[in-house]
């Protein structure tokens, strides 16, 4: 049987009189990895700010469910004690705190002192580069290490889902292929991921399924590999055709 983690129906958001989401259905089913991509000014993050309420509710119209129930009225530290996590652009880590620090403060919900440091191991095998640099201030790392660092924070709250919002965004190429390594990497430890992205190749490569945003509707949504290889896309988004 198929569980959706999130299923988000005919979701609309206004700000003022501009229309940023216009009534848009998506499904993340436990397990997958899905990215939803498009153009600058399709309503990505928007999106993402109204699962994760962080947008007031009257902007906000039409139905996110989260494990089976409404959180269109929830905000957005009632759903971090709901492990739903997010990882937002600009990646938000406490820069005058050490690597370790953070990672404890990820866990703040949790109070299992050998669950904790079992995790922290888990994901150090994962972040190898934050491990060597355990002991060193956040602010000291580079752009590429601090988004692992904010991913790795925000895993050590055990989410059932993880939102992650442009996380390649200002890296160089080299740190985005490390990154979308480590995403895939978090994928196949089973963790379920919504992944907003402007580089659609590199997304759908990693990603189950996808959905295309464009003027704040979905336009177009599929099994990732087959939305590769659809002209349509390739024309539009891959740079391709
Ligand atoms: P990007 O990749 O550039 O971040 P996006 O797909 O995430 O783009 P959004 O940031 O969701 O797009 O923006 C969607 C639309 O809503 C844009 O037209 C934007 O100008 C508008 N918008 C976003 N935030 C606000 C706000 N706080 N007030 C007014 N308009 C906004």
């Amino acid at each position: 049987m198929v569980e959706n983690v999130l299923k988000v129906q005919q979701l609309k958001v206004a700000y003022g009189g501009i229309k940023a989401v216009k009534g848009i259905d998506l499904v993340v089913n436990k397990g997958e990895l899905i990215t939803l991509i498009g153009a600058n000014g399709a309503g990505k993050t928007t999106t993402l700010k109204a699962i994760t309420g962080t947008l007031p509710s009257c902007k906000v119209e039409g139905e996110i469910l989260y494990m089976g129930g409404s959180i269109r009225s929830k905000n957005s530290f009632e759903l971090v004690t709901e492990h739903l996590a997010m990882v937002p652009e600009g990646r938000g880590v406490f820069t005058r705190m050490t690597i370790h620090e953070n990672l404890m403060m990820g866990a703040y919900t949790r109070n299992d002192k050998g669950g904790i440091a079992a995790d922290i191991d888990k994901w150090y095998a994962v972040f190898p580069r934050l491990k060597e640099r355990s002991a060193q201030l956040a602010g000291t790392l580079s752009g590429g290490e601090q988004q692992m660092l904010a991913m790795a924070r925000a895993l050590m709250s055990h989410p059932n889902l993880l939102l992650l919002d442009e996380p390649s965004m200002g890296l160089s190429p080299i740190m985005v292929e490390k990154i979308f390594e480590v995403i895939r990497n978090v994928s196949a430890q089973g963790v379920t991921i919504l992944l907003v992205e402007q580089n659609a190749k590199l997304a759908l490569q990693a990603a189950h399924r996808g959905y295309v945003m464009d003027s704040g509707l979905i336009t177009m949504s599929g099994n990732a590999k087959d939305m590769l290889d659809d002209p349509k896309v390739q024309a539009a988004y891959l740079g391709e055709g």
